[in-house]
């Protein structure tokens, strides 16, 4: 069964500059970083050392720029109830406060019956402060596939789709505004890095989708989210700290969470191969995807830049320990783009280095714009890219392209609002 479509961009640009394989001596450490206000994790900040060597996309953060409001879908539920208590209200509240917002996902007071009505408003305002207004809702497929663009406390604009299929609804959402990454084919990176989401910035895209679903204004009658995966904007591996503790929101049964199983959850990186490491160390059953898009360092070095850092080899060791850690098989991303990654030599290459691996690949059809250099392979070109991975026993699907009318299609719509920013380049 094929997974939904990413929210995959459509601006495509010319891949161009090379950088020098750094030294891994110089690579940078890992480091918790919860704080959303802070830069990216990973020293791939705007003065980090990745971001010297790499020509990755300018971080557009405002000097003094604010955080995001705290929420209680930030804390633990400990610190829940810990921030309860300082507004002078009995801890338990933050139990009663929880269930609203991750049982029954309303965060309006008039709703909450059982908190009495002096404090009612009090405690919504402090423990769950409004975090993103729907700018722009569109919808397709007769109303089961719905992307909404979010604009957050600071007028940031991020993008979350909801896709409802017969045995499943996923919500894909994002975990950054912009992405640092800079993938040339990827509308989201050409944009650069605006900021890191929050956790409860990003567990409020799922939260306004179940939402959706509990109140059945998805056809299909009432449902609920199953499957989230971290295909939105952004790099969620470079928002680490605040991706990890959204996936534990997510997954934690309610009070604590919204009970989301953690093997429904998807997180896709470029690749960045301390943070798969210390993902897998999280004792988390989440799914990791790669997005390889390129078997060699060659073409991956122009796909995804970050590959000059962490090389194709060292990304699929960590994939290879990540699977051997959680025993989940890992997918492998992989976009085609027609005769820039879909030859038939490039298949056989790729299948020789997942074959016997706890792998399976999704190839993308790419999500082209108008203009762009390039565009989705030709349908004999996928056949015998498929065929030949199939050959050296891999497992492989073929996404399907939910979406597109509605350019399913992370980036477009935002672009659409904000206008192009000095970072675009233009794909002419
Ligand atoms: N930064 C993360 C997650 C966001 S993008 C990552 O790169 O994995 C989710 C997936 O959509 C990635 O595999 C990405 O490479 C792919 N994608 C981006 N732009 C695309 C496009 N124009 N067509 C098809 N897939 C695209």
């Amino acid at each position: 069964m094929s997974p939904p479509r990413p929210l995959a961009p459509n601006r495509v640009v010319p891949a161009e500059a090379s950088a020098p394989t750094p030294d891994p001596a110089d690579r940078p450490v890992p480091a918790e970083n919860p704080d959303p206000g802070a830069s990216p994790d990973l020293g791939l900040g705007p003065d980090s050392a990745v971001s010297r060597e790499l020509p990755l996309a300018p971080v557009n953060r405002r000097a003094g720029a604010r955080r995001p409001p705290r929420h209680l879908a930030d804390l633990s539920l400990a610190d829940r109830r810990a921030a309860v208590a300082d507004l002078g209200e009995p801890p338990f509240r933050a139990v009663q406060l929880s269930r609203h917002f991750f049982g029954r996902f309303t965060d309006a007071p008039a709703e909450m019956s059982d908190l009495p009505l002096a404090s009612r408003d009090a405690l919504a305002k402090a423990m769950m402060p409004p975090l993103l207004s729907a700018e722009r809702e569109m919808s397709c497929d007769g109303g089961t596939t719905r992307k909404t663009l979010w604009r957050a406390f600071d007028g940031a604009l991020v993008e979350s789709v909801l896709m409802r299929y017969p045995e499943r609804v996923t919500m894909c959402v994002s975990s950054q505004a912009g992405c640092g990454m800079a993938c040339p084919f990827c509308a989201t990176g050409q944009a650069g890095l605006t900021r890191n989401l929050s956790a409860a910035e990003i567990v409020a895209q799922v939260v306004a989708g179940a939402r959706l679903l509990a109140a059945g204004e998805v056809p299909g009658g009432p449902g609920r989210v199953s499957n989230v995966v971290f295909m939105g904007m952004g790099e969620p591996l470079a928002n680490y700290g605040a991706v990890v503790a959204a996936v534990r929101r997510l997954t934690e049964p309610v009070p604590e969470g919204m009970g989301i199983s953690q093997r429904s959850v998807t997180v896709s990186t470029v690749g960045l191969v301390p943070a798969i490491a210390r993902l897998a160390a999280e004792d988390l059953s989440v799914t990791l995807a790669v997005s390889l898009h390129a078997p060699d360092d060659a073409l991956r070095d122009t796909l995804v830049p970050v590959n000059r850092r962490w090389q194709v080899a060292e990304v699929l060791d960590a994939a290879w320990n990540y699977a051997a850690v959680t025993g989940r098989r890992v997918s492998i991303e992989y976009a085609l783009i027609r005769d820039v990654n879909d030859q038939a030599w490039r298949a056989d290459l790729l299948g020789s280095l997942l074959a016997g691996r706890l792998a399976h690949v999704n190839l993308i059809p790419l999500n082209p714009t108008p203009g762009s250099k390039w565009t989705a392979s030709r349908p004999a070109a996928q056949r015998e890219f498929v065929r030949r991975l199939e050959a050296h026993g891999v497992p492989v699907t073929v996404r399907d392209t939910r979406g597109r009318e509605i350019d399913g299609a992370c980036g477009q719509l935002a672009a659409s609002v904000a206008g192009p920013g000095p970072a675009r380049h233009d794909a002419s």
